[in-house]
């Protein structure tokens, strides 16, 4: 469909071709049509944005994730037009959009909890229910001043605006906020919300500052979708890898060191049964495993480039002598070691390096979240130095390697993203294009689905492999980048067979990213189990007391050459045992008793059915050996 805007009147016609994208949708089948937004030259912009050229529009679906955004900030002022309804004093400083949803930071002087989110959600649903339009004002600076003169937040705001950004406040009935838009037309159309959680806030997430109180909360373009992701958030509370963590008594974290986890002995023999079957596969596939430090003096990460541009992320302190960094990333130094060979020759091309490396990154507190999100996290990192002829080999070399691993995880490749040359970048025109056509070559002798953008890295493009858990999330865990400029900046060289110096491509790899984090999600995807292979016991057997004892052991010593198996010492009763078993997550749980000892059989709970089957041994192994674990 194509329209033409004039004066912010939309007239069909279906010659004219399109330059501006703007959406109409029919709201809830009631054929009310609405203007949500409008895209200027890839600026978003509302209805109230002057247009004075034609303009096209194309239908975007009705659950666009970027129509979703609009509907939620509108949601973030309606929720803030309700508590200044009921808490006239309140201050507001920003409220913006978010994944799923919205939050609002405040701050106010009366105490609020959770139990007063219903009092606030029927206060916007009365403002709801109300009609007002939405509508855009651009008054002066003197005006905008005295219009939030009693409120320091938005005073600070307006203070720091760019003086060439246009200023503009949103009214709704008596309410007004400063904001650059878009919203929606008319309250009316926010109907499919709600408040999750109240927590603190400071302010400019700067902890020398106050604290505010900030609302979470979602909204929705149906009554369904809503309805959906609040089963769905109250489903993932039930497998939050935190809580299963504690139950499993796994690890801990601690306000003795924010965003570093205190591992207990059960969880760090997974977190290193997952880290030997890795470097057990990095040395099939010819890797060798190296070390390197996490305190640096900083002119290595000066001279890689990684000062200019994460310096707001690292961990630095002086001392007498020095500038150290606490290392964000292991690149420089796997070139630091290529760079103490005594020979680099073409010959010993390409060269794969692989670490364990614990690397620091200084997120703010609020941003830190379980083992999903940390300051101090270990990175499955690799770097392979590689001379460009030799570049389409490794990266199907990779790709198989990390579809084996992924396999062994229970996790297939979602989608893969091939990230190309972002539009600003325009040296070594040719360099990139061969490398992107290496990597796009890679993915379609694997037959493998992916999706093309222009996010490429400053240094190269790359490919990015997406995983998606039994919850529908999306995971971005794999990576590979193509690097041409890190061996020129640290004066990496190898001996061509030309007998010429080059500078090798450096391919940056990772399976897992940080292996804190996928443990994480390996909680959650299997409700606290981890993959058979990986668990710490993968069969317990109990007896029912000890006139079976003989016979438990004979299953033991039938079982324990292959598979991880224990038994179950202990007075406790019979419930009891199986109960604490299920707890711990043990994969298969074995009871011998009379019943089983008189006709050489087994009663087996597997963690799939979780079940109770009288099983001859040998079909037990049979199904062991058949789910090929
Ligand atoms: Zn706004
Ligand atoms: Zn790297």
């Amino acid at each position: 469909m194509i329209l033409i805007i004039n004066n912010n009147e939309i007239i069909l016609n279906k010659e004219k071709k399109i330059k501006i994208f703007n959406l109409n949708w029919n709201f809830k089948k009631q054929k009310v049509f609405f203007t949500l937004y409008i895209r200027l030259n890839g600026i978003k912009r509302d209805i109230y944005f002057n247009i004075d050229k034609n303009a096209s529009i194309i239908k975007i679906k009705y659950n666009n994730i970027k129509s979703l955004d609009v509907i939620r900030h509108s949601s973030a002022h309606l929720m803030a037009h309700a508590i200044k309804n009921l808490y006239p004093k309140v201050l507001f400083s920003v409220g913006p959009v978010i994944k799923n949803g919205f939050y609002y930071d405040f701050f106010l002087k009366e105490k609020i909890s959770n139990n007063d989110l219903k009092k606030i959600e029927n206060e916007m649903k009365k403002i709801v229910n109300s009609n007002f339009d939405i509508i855009k004002e651009k008054p002066n600076i003197i005006k905008l001043l005295s219009v939030f003169k009693n409120n320091k937040y938005k005073i600070n705001i307006i203070k720091n605006l760019q003086p060439t950004k246009e200023i503009s406040v949103y009214k709704q009935g008596d309410f007004i906020d400063l904001c650059y838009g878009p919203h929606i037309k008319n309250t009316k159309f926010l109907r499919h919300f709600k408040l999750i959680r109240i927590s603190g806030a400071y302010w400019k997430n700067d902890s020398n500052n106050e604290m505010l109180y900030r609302i979470y909360g979602t909204a929705w373009d149906n009554e369904n979708n809503l309805l959906n992701y609040l089963y769905n958030i109250k489903r993932l509370q039930t497998i939050d890898h935190r809580i299963i963590g504690k139950k499993q008594g796994l690890f801990h974290l601690s306000r003795n060191s924010p965003g570093v986890i205190f591992w207990n002995n059960n969880g760090w023999k997974i977190f290193n049964s997952i880290k030997k079957y890795i470097s057990f596969n990095l040395e099939i596939y010819g890797y060798k495993e190296i070390n390197t430090p996490s305190l640096l003096n900083e002119d290595i990460f000066k001279k890689s480039g990684h000062i200019d541009k994460f310096l707001s992320n690292m961990f630095i302190y002086k001392d007498n002598f020095n500038t150290n960094v606490l290392k964000p990333m292991s690149c420089p130094c796997h070139i630091e070691i290529f760079n103490n060979f005594n020979k680099k020759s073409y010959k010993n091309l390409p060269l794969r390096f692989s670490e364990f490396g614990l690397c620091y990154r200084n997120e703010i507190s609020g941003s830190l979240y379980g083992l999903m999100r940390l300051k101090g996290f270990t990175q499955d990192d690799g770097h392979i130095l590689c001379s460009i002829d030799k570049l389409y080999f490794e990266i199907i070399k990779f790709i198989q390697l990390l579809k084996k691993i992924y396999y062994r995880f229970n996790f297939k490749i979602f989608k893969i993203i091939l990230a190309k040359r972002p539009n600003n970048i325009s040296d070594n025109i040719k360099l990139w294009e061969k490398a992107e056509e290496i990597l796009e070559k890679s993915l379609k002798i694997f037959k493998m689905n992916y999706s093309v953008t222009t996010d490429g890295a400053f240094y190269g493009p790359k490919l990015e492999f997406l995983l998606k858990d039994n919850c529908d999330r999306i995971w971005q865990c794999g990576t590979v980048q193509l690097d041409f400029f890190t061996c020129l900046r640290l004066n990496a060289k190898y001996d061509s067979s030309m007998g010429k110096l080059k500078y090798p491509v450096l391919i940056h790899r990772a399976i897992l990213g940080s292996i804190e984090r996928f443990l994480g999600i390996l909680l959650e995807n299997n409700h606290g189990y981890i993959p058979f292979y990986f668990s710490e016991t993968q069969i317990i057997i109990i007896y029912i007391n000890n006139k079976y004892l003989n016979y438990a052991k004979n299953v033991y010593n039938i079982l324990k050459y292959k598979y991880k198996s224990k038994l179950y010492v202990s007075n406790d009763r019979l419930d009891t045992k199986i109960k604490i078993c299920i707890e711990k997550k043990i994969p298969y749980i074995l009871i011998l008793g009379e019943k089983e000892f008189s006709k050489n059989m087994i009663t087996v709970r597997s963690y799939k059915s979780e079940k109770f089957l009288m099983l001859k041994i040998k079909d037990f192994i049979l199904e062991l050996n058949k789910n090929n674990i």
